[in-house]
């Protein structure tokens, strides 16, 4: 659906500035996210620390004509020629007007969901259940906040037959801006949780908040068994019909009357409208079950007989909401995406991928299955689908369906393939003679992309470490937080990333605009660089070996003493450099590395004044004891100390020197020592230096188990005879040892592993590649997750029972561990 750029003006109540004609199409908010220049609208939006109006000028030189804007560009007339400004008081409540005056625009149902978990899960089911009979659009991955609705909501058009929307919030007042963008005809309620309860002084207050979703919606789902849901719903008049589900009365719409679980599925029975049925539902978890009796409850409401229902619930798919990074086989990096294919997420996914920096020789490769269920001509869907990854800079396309086989002169590019099924793909020379490429799978499950992904990862290893970059953004985002917006950050990822792994680390904080990223030595630097990373990249410790590397992949250097100083010199000289960027680190306190901020300043200054082959960028200090309260009198010495050399190095010279002292405990614990810069390490990964709680997990450690055995009292597991057994016992092994990392104090019974989400402690001594867990009482079978440490347990339990620190443990995790990165 197209609308002139006169008629948005109008519709959001806009001041036009420019004449020139458009036809908008898209809608944008992230300048890095660009496809369709001509036909895009740019909504410069002002948040804490950026503001969209700077990407103006860029996405001019790129082709975007027409901006919503807060102000006008200085000149816009000379600078912007054939450029429409409309001019609004607030960029982000015309956007989200927009997509109001769009949804007024559809009389169909429009599904409206909130609730603290399975927003995702019921909004991709009720796809899943209803696409079959109708042209669903709902929001990509889960596009829930108060600028992803709206975009969202734009994405509904000619061919919609339904809506289905999520609506995500995490403090008071959020919910009405949403809920007039959706106007949901059905508005769904999943369940009210924990989470965000900090934001809201209590469950009333959150369940209120999330209610305003229900306010003139026809249909109210709810949960009828939780009592702060019924008694907040008791308190308003609803006009909504209620249809409301419960497993203990049968005074609801829709009465559960039993749920019976086998080893792999459930059967529900329930009555609706007087009728008793049953459906057969391919997942036992609690939450699968309550999120199909929502959807079910909504798709009779919607007119599904209760035997079609069945025939659709059995053939529900697990929803995958993650993209996952893995490093594949023979140079090739994979991104998996195995959410529902359509086109809206392919071009998130695209998007992600294109985000992505990497080595410029690497092609970018698009394996892609059918698309089903557009509601679109294949024709002109796959036309599009060849518009889109044309634009996103795909340079190679294999296309994997009978589908795609027939339309395959719509894919306009050189390099296409197309085979009607995996396997055929599998057994071809396209796929043995993948390499060097990132490729990303966008596949519907049914065409058996995991079998693909499975052959072409590197590292069969069962013992995987899965890296969480949106919660490493959460914690990025917290810290920033708690600093002034000026304040210039440095994310600490020496050490691989404090175990996490640098290189795909590194491509997300650069993403997020992070301004110097820090490494320990040069080696580590030049990865960043083969990998694409363009940010500025400090070298801690660099090595009189690696000035040369230095100087050639642009890495800037820390200085902390004159033999270094002096080499650092005359190697720049003898390559003929001049202002090379340095750092300059002061001792003060820790007695590790530095200039002495008495003794070596005045010399400092007069080296540096008598070259100029370096220059100095910041100076730093580090603080000994900034995670712990004794020690802040010592702090204060070494800030005072700091303060005082510093501000005579600044005065020495005529350009700005960044000044930074504060680690993450520092940033936290002295707000006020900010200065100009701030280093954050462990905050990044998600643990609170100060407290050892957890912020926003980012690593999980995960095995499976290799074997089950019974082992009867009076027999020993593992070497020495160590692990006595007193109880019979069923005893697991696990493919994980200290050589993975897993230390061996941790062993005989001294710590423990989550199984099925239980405890089960390390049984006998932990051998080199494997540990045996007890497992006596806790159902399991072999093959089944096992959590080293993650989000069920804590990184810190194992440091603290190891009598060490969080870092230690991290970065002691074994190379040959698989890495995997995830967002969602
Ligand atoms: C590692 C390091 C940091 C980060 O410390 P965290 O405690 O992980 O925040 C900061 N500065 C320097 C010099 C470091 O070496």
């Amino acid at each position: 659906m197209i609308y002139t750029i006169e008629r948005i003006a109008t519709l959001i109540g806009a001041h036009r500035f420019g004449k020139s004609n458009a036809g908008i199409g898209f809608v944008l908010t992230d300048s890095r996210s660009l496809c369709f220049p001509e036909e895009t609208l740019f909504f410069a939006i002002k948040s804490e620390r950026n503001d969209g109006h700077n990407y103006i000028l860029e996405l001019y030189r790129r082709g975007v004509r027409n901006f919503v804007v807060e102000t006008v560009p200085g000149n816009s007339l000379a600078d912007y020629p054939d450029a429409n400004f409309l001019k609004v008081s607030d960029t982000r409540k015309a956007l989200q007007r927009l997509a109001e005056r769009h949804r007024d625009a559809f009389d169909i149902p429009i599904i409206g969901i909130t609730g603290s978990n399975g927003k995702t899960m019921v909004k991709e089911w009720l796809y899943q259940l209803l696409s079959p009979q109708m042209t669903v659009t709902r929001s990509p991955r889960s596009y829930n906040s108060q600028i992803g609705v709206p975009l969202s909501v734009w994405l509904m058009n000619e061919h919609t037959q339904l809506g289905v929307f999520e609506a995500g919030i995490s403090k008071q007042g959020e919910m009405q801006a949403l809920r007039d963008i959706i106007q949901p005809t059905i508005a769904v309620l999943t369940n009210l949780g924990a989470a965000h309860r900090e934001n809201f002084k209590s469950q009333e207050d959150k369940c209120r908040e999330k209610l305003t979703l229900f306010n003139d919606a026809k249909v109210l789902v709810f949960n009828a068994d939780d009592s702060v849901v019924t008694k907040v719903m008791a308190e308003k008049t609803y006009k909504g019909e209620r249809l409301d589900w419960s497993r203990n009365s049968s005074s609801v719409a829709f009465y559960v009357k039993t749920t019976e679980k086998s080893e792999t599925a459930t059967n529900i029975t329930y009555i609706y409208k007087g009728e008793e049925s049953t459906y057969s539902l391919p997942f036992i978890d609690e939450a699968s079950v309550v999120n199909s009796i929502i959807c079910a409850l909504i798709c009779r409401y919607l007119g599904v007989d209760a035997n079609t229902l069945n025939q659709r619930m059995q053939r529900l798919e697990p929803v995958a909401m993650r993209l996952e990074v893995k490093e594949g086989q023979r140079g090739c990096t994979l991104i998996n995406d195995s959410y529902n294919s359509d086109i809206n997420s392919l071009d998130i996914a695209l998007d992600f991928m294109n985000r992505r920096p990497d080595h410029k020789e690497r092609r970018r490769t698009l394996i892609l299955s059918d698309i089903q269920q557009s509601g679109e001509k294949p024709a002109q869907l796959y036309r599009e689908v060849s518009d889109l990854v044309n634009k996103r800079g795909v340079e190679k396309f294999i296309g994997i369906g009978p589908q795609l086989c027939s339309q395959q002169a719509c894919i306009e590019m050189n390099d296409k393939n197309f085979f009607p099924s995996v396997s055929d793909f599998i057994h071809s020379e396209t796929f043995t003679s993948l390499h060097d490429e990132v490729i990303l799978l966008k596949g519907a499950r049914n065409f058996g992309f995991d079998h693909l992904t499975e052959l072409m990862v590197q590292k069969v290893h069962e013992t995987t470490l899965e890296v969480n970059l949106n919660a490493l953004v959460d914690n990025l985002n917290y810290y920033r937080s708690m600093m002034k917006p000026n304040t210039k950050l440095v994310c600490m990822i020496k050490a691989d990333g404090y175990g996490a792994g640098a290189v795909e680390i590194a491509k997300t904080l650069q993403d997020h605009r992070v301004d110097y990223l820090a490494v320990a030595v040069a080696d580590e630097g030049v990865t960043l660089r083969k990998n694409g990373i363009t940010s500025s990249i400090m070298i801690m410790n660099p090595e009189m070996t690696a000035f040369k590397t230095m100087f050639d992949y642009d890495l800037e250097p820390e200085v902390y003493s004159f033999r270094l100083l002096e080499a650092l010199i005359k190697a720049a000289e003898k390559e003929g450099i001049t202002d090379y960027p340095v750092h300059i680190k002061l001792d003060t306190g820790m007695h590790r590395l530095g200039f002495d901020p008495e003794t070596d300043i005045d010399q400092l200054i007069k080296r540096l004044h008598n070259q100029n082959a370096l220059i100095p960028r910041s100076v730093f200090s580090h603080f000994v004891g900034a995670d712990a309260d004794t020690f802040d009198s010592f702090s204060r010495l070494q800030f005072d100390r700091f303060e005082q050399a510093s501000t005579k190095l600044q005065a020495a010279f005529s350009h700005k020197i960044l000044r930074h002292i504060d680690n993450s405990a520092g940033i936290e614990h002295f707000p006020d020592r900010q200065l100009d810069m701030c280093r954050l390490g462990l905050g990044l990964y998600g643990i609170n230096p100060r407290t050892n709680a957890i912020i926003n997990n980012v690593c999980t450690l995960k095995t499976t188990i290799l074997q089950l055995r019974n082992v009867p009292t009076g027999d020993t597991v593992g070497y020495s005879r160590r692990g006595e057994i007193t109880r019979d016992s069923v005893i697991a092994a696990i493919p994980i040892g200290y050589a993975d990392g897993l230390n061996r104090h941790l062993g005989n019974r001294r710590a423990y592993c989550l199984v099925n989400g239980q405890k089960a402690p390390y049984v006998g001594n932990i051998c080199m590649d494997v540990a045996m867990i007890d497992v006596t009482g806790i159902a399991c079978k072999e093959g089944d997750s096992v959590e080293i440490f993650g989000d069920h347990l804590p990184v810190t339990t194992l440091s603290e029972i190891l009598e060490t620190i969080p870092y230690e443990v991290l970065t002691g995790i074994s190379n040959r561990v698989n890495k995997v990165y995830f967002q969602d």
